[in-house]
C-alpha cells in the first residue's frame, strides 16, 4: 500500500481500504463454518460504504443492519434480501412496516412491546413477519463496557424466560413466523469461552422451545469477533467456528453469523498530515489535519490505534508526544505520549486499523467536511466517496436565505 502515492493523489485527510483483506476475512471465516449451513451477514454499521457493501455482496455475504437506512444501502449494494436481518432496540413503526414490505430475511425482536408493535404493523399489512428474538444471556464478554452488550445491565435483548413467553406468543399469531435466534454479547471478544457459554445457553432455549414444537432455523451468533489492535490475542475463526459448533449438536440450524469489525476493521487506514508542532510547557504536540470528527475511537473509548509518522527530516530525533487534531476539544487526539520522531509539515500520518467504525462514526462537527475514501483492489485505486464539500455541509439548512 503506498500511502504516500495515494495521499498526494486523493489528498488528507483520507481513508484508504483493501478490499482484498476484506475478501481474505470473509472466506477466511465462512470456512471456519463449513461444516453446517451458514449466512455471513457483514455488519454494516461497521463500514457502509456501498461500495464495501457491494464487495461483500459480491462475495455472497449477508447483511445485518440496525436501521432502515442500513438495510437500503444492503439492497441497494446488492445484497440478497433473504440474507438481510433488520436488528436494534429501538425500531419505529415506519422502519418496521418498510422491512416487512422489502420481505427481508427477519426482523431481529428487542423486546415483548416491540414484538407486538411487529405483530400489528404486519396484519395491518396482511403479511406474516419472520422474526427472531434477541436473547440476552447475561455473559459477561470480558469486552470494554461501552462495547459489552450481553449483560442483563445493558439495555439489548430478553432474558430467557421472556424469549420463551414470546415464542409461544409468535408461535401462536398468525402474523407472526419465529424463524430466528440471536444474541450478540459484545464487540472486540477476544475471550473463546464467554461465547461458548452464551451458545450453550441460547441452543438449549432452542430445544426446549423445540420440545413445544417452535422450529428455530437460524441460529444466529452475532458479531463481536476481534481483531489485532496491539497485542491482543485474537480468537481464530476455526475456533471461534468449533466453540459455537460444540453447542449445536442435535439441532438442525443454519448458523447466521453478524461480524463487522472482524471482517473490515483491519483493511482500513486513516491517512492524515501533519500541520505543525508545538510545545507548551514540557509537552510536545504534534497537529495533523484529521480530527475526532473523523476517527473518533480514541476519543470515544480510548482506543489504541497504531501510528506511524513517516517523518521527512534526516535522522529525526524521537520523543514523546501527543497527536492532536485541530477540534475545539480536549478530547480531540489520536495518541498520547508515544514516541514521534520530529517532522516537517506536510508529513504524513498513518493511522492503522481504521477500517471499522472508523467512517461511520465520522461528523461534521466544527464544520469539517467528512474525508474522502478510496479503495484498493489488484493493485489499483478508486475513489469510492469523494470528499465532501461546504456545499454538503449546508444543503439542508434551508432557513438562511436573506
Ligand atoms: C454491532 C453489531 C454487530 C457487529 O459487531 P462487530 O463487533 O463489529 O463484529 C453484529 N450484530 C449486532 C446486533 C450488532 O449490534
Amino acid at each position: 500500500m503506498n500511502f504516500k502515492e495515494l495521499s498526494k493523489k486523493y489528498g488528507t485527510p483520507l481513508y484508504v481500504y483493501d478490499f482484498e483483506h476484506f475478501e481474505n476475512q470473509y472466506n477466511e471465516l465462512k470456512k471456519a463454518f463449513k461444516a453446517r449451513k451458514s449466512i455471513i451477514s457483514y455488519a454494516i454499521k461497521a463500514n457502509s460504504n456501498l461500495s464495501v457493501v457491494k464487495k461483500f455482496a459480491s462475495l455472497g455475504s449477508g447483511a445485518d443492519c440496525v436501521s432502515i437506512g442500513e438495510v437500503k444501502r444492503a439492497l441497494l449494494a446488492g445484497i440478497d434480501k433473504y440474507k438481510i436481518i433488520f436488528s436494534g432496540v429501538g425500531k419505529r413503526d415506519d422502519e418496521i412496516q418498510e422491512a416487512l414490505e422489502k420481505d427481508i430475511l427477519m426482523i431481529n425482536v428487542e423486546s415483548e412491546a416491540e414484538l407486538k408493535r411487529v405483530d400489528e404493523i404486519a396484519k395491518n399489512l396482511g403479511k406474516v413477519a419472520r422474526i427472531s428474538i434477541r436473547v440476552n444471556p447475561n455473559i459477561d464478554p470480558k469486552t470494554h463496557p461501552y462495547i459489552s452488550t450481553g449483560l442483563s445491565e445493558n439495555k439489548f435483548g430478553v432474558d430467557i424466560e421472556t424469549a420463551k413467553k414470546m415464542y409461544i406468543y409468535a408461535k401462536k399469531s398468525q402474523n407472526l413466523n419465529p424463524v430466528g435466534i440471536h444474541f450478540h454479547i459484545g464487540s472486540q471478544l477476544t475471550e473463546l469461552e464467554p461465547i461458548r457459554e452464551a451458545s450453550a445457553i441460547v441452543a438449549d432455549l432452542v430445544r426446549s422451545l423445540k420440545a413445544i414444537n417452535i422450529d428455530i432455523k437460524f441460529f444466529d451468533v452475532g458479531g463481536g469477533l476481534g481483531i489485532k489492535y496491539k497485542d491482543e490475542e485474537t480468537i481464530k475463526p476455526y475456533d471461534y467456528a468449533q466453540a459455537i459448533l460444540s453447542t449445536l449438536s442435535g439441532l438442525d440450524v443454519t448458523i447466521v453469523c453478524e461480524p463487522g469489525r472482524f471482517l473490515v476493521g483491519n483493511g482500513g487506514w486513516f491517512l492524515t498530515k501533519v500541520l505543525y508542532e508545538k510545545v507548551n510547557g514540557d509537552k510536545r504536540f504534534v497537529i495533523v489535519d484529521g480530527a475526532m470528527n473523523d476517527l473518533i475511537r480514541p476519543s470515544l473509548y480510548n482506543a489504541y490505534h497504531k501510528i506511524e509518522v513517516l517523518s521527512s527530516k534526516e535522522n529525526p530525533k524521537v520523543s514523546k508526544a501527543n497527536i492532536v487534531g485541530p477540534v475545539c476539544e480536549s478530547g480531540d487526539f489520536f495518541a498520547k505520549e508515544i514516541e514521534v520522531p520530529e517532522t516537517n509539515p506536510g508529513d504524513l500520518v498513518v493511522i492503522h486499523s481504521a477500517g471499522a467504525y472508523g467512517f461511520t462514526m465520522a461528523s461534521n462537527y466544527n464544520t469539517r467536511p467528512r474525508p474522502a475514501e478510496v479503495a484498493v483492489e489488484d493493485n489499483k485505486d478508486r475513489l469510492i466517496r469523494r470528499r465532501e464539500t461546504f456545499e454538503d455541509l449546508i444543503a439542508c439548512e434551508i432557513d438562511y436565505m436573506v
